[in-house]
């Protein structure tokens, strides 16, 4: 099976979150297997691009509205992730540093789907599947199966994924000219509540949905910003399927990113080496338990309650616990979260940014990962906390749940907790103090987490499964 992913993100090449972890590991793991995974995402100025060799794989030209624009593709030379990898360069629109932010992002993303549209349309042949991840892809189904200039890809399947359905990429219908021609008939497929919407789009034109986890699923048919009708209706042709780990790029034993390597047999000595420089680097006291937090600083992640709840616990439990956080996002939360660095000396830290290589280290050097989230659609971090003998504190949402079982359960190893509350997070940190000093208890839980089995190998299947029931 030939499958093209289509995606904003792909890690190495540039990530802002789990979207870019998925799209640069499933591929592999579907080539593991005996297919042909490609994967096709815009070519911003990266590290990665100037660091590596490309060559000019094909180039065209199209439109978007009135304004026609050429675009390149280049497809990297060494085959450096695992599988061909091709980006596309649109001059002035795509080649930017960042990612996302920019005041006319509708018009790179659109553009950067039209050329993708553009581009397949031409191939010799016909790939199996074309897979879109998130919004600023789901347009193509709908141009596949409805756009004049692309009939020739109107019975190639299509799948969308929703990593994150919070954001929907709302276009407004002045600038509907830039939807290359199609049937005015098929109008209401772009539309939801008035507006072009590409998440919702891609939800009703793709052959199947999925979401990254069962319980992420079931909880859009109720909050899913505005489409929770559309779930419902759509209800036969998703699924969820649980995003895996890269157990590559994620392994204690061999990450170049941590000071101290580490396995099952040694997880008690290698996480007290990491800690130590953790610790040390942070002015934080190593004899304490460590609750880290690494995420975007947004209210998804419920990290506007971040500072009230490490307050309170310090509070709290006196002399008994340390935090070391590490994000960037809402500026209030930001402000908030470096503020309380002087107060709390040797108890609390926070790096403010995105660092990789800081979160291999903490994940490697805590004692406890918080995830208090509101919305959590899979959620990698608690998985990789588990690989690295870490305990996951999470809010019992979306994939958190489906992955973590709290202690109290039979052979669970993690904490869990209902509400996205001071009080619930306070009362599981105490927890997890408790259960730090009963030191038998706790080095059994970790080692039990690091046996989690959450490798893509299983997930990878499920989505050949899914692509064969299109055929
Ligand atoms: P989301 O995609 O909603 O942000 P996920 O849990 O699915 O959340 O994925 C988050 C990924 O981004 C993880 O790999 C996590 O380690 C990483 N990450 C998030 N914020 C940072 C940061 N500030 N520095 C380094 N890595 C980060």
């Amino acid at each position: 099976m030939e499958i093209l992913h289509v995606s904003a993100e792909c890690y190495p090449v540039a990530k802002a979150g789990g979207l870019g972890d998925v799209v640069g590991a499933l591929p592999k793991y579907q080539l593991k297997s005996g297919h042909t995974a490609k994967v096709i995402m815009p070519m911003y100025r990266t590290k990665f691009l100037y660091e590596n060799e490309w060559e000019v794989h094909s180039k065209g030209n199209t439109n978007l509205g009135e304004r026609f624009f050429d675009y390149t593709i280049i497809k990297e030379r060494s085959n450096k992730l695992g599988f061909d990898l091709y980006l596309v360069d649109i001059n002035g629109l795509l080649d930017r540093e960042k990612i996302y932010g920019y005041d006319d992002d509708v018009e790179r993303f659109t553009a950067f789907q039209i050329a993708v549209v553009h581009w397949v349309s031409r191939w010799a042949h016909r790939p199996d599947v074309i897979h879109c991840h998130d919004s600023h892809t789901g347009l193509i189904p709908f141009m596949m199966k409805y756009c004049y200039g692309f009939q020739s890809l109107k019975s190639v399947p299509s799948v969308i994924t929703i990593h994150n359905a919070q954001y929907q990429g709302w276009i407004s219908w002045d600038k509907g000219r830039y939807i290359p021609e199609y049937d005015s008939w098929k109008k209401g497929m772009l539309e939801w509540e008035g507006t072009i919407n590409p998440l919702a789009s891609g939800i009703k034109c793709a052959d199947k949905v999925t979401t990254v986890s069962g319980s992420y699923l079931e909880e859009l048919r109720s909050y899913a910003n505005g489409l929770e009708r559309l779930f419902e209706y759509e209800r036969g042709k998703c699924t969820g399927i649980l995003n895996g780990i890269d157990t590559e790029v994620w392994d204690p034993a061999t990450d170049t990113y941590i000071s101290e390597n580490y396995q099952i047999s040694t997880v008690k000595e290698g996480k007290q080496a990491n800690k130590k420089i953790l610790c040390e680097r942070f002015g934080l006291n190593e004899e304490l338990p460590l609750f880290v937090f690494i995420g975007r600083l947004v209210g998804e992640k419920a990290a506007d309650i971040l500072p009230d709840s490490i307050m309170a616990s310090i509070y709290g439990l006196p002399g008994k616990v340390s935090f070391l956080i590490l994000g960037s996002g809402e500026p209030h939360v930001e402000w908030q979260l470096s503020n309380m660095i002087n107060h709390y000396p040797g108890y609390y830290n926070a790096m403010i940014g995105y660092n990789e290589q800081l979160s291999h280290q903490m994940y490697a050097g805590a004692d406890f990962l918080l995830m208090p989230s509101r919305v959590e659609p899979c959620g990698l971090n608690q998985m990789y906390s588990m690989r690295y003998g870490t305990v996951p504190v999470v809010r019992s949402t979306g994939g958190l749940k489906d992955t973590v079982v709290d202690m109290g359960e039979p052979g669970g190893y993690g904490i869990r907790f209902n509400h996205a509350s001071v009080g619930d997070i306070t009362y599981s940190i105490e927890r997890g103090v408790n259960v730090y000093n009963d030191e038998r208890h706790f080095n059994w839980m970790r080692k039990r987490m690091m046996l989690a089995d959450n490798s893509w190998d299983k997930s990878a299947q499920q989505y050949i499964d899914l692509y064969s029931s299109l055929k």
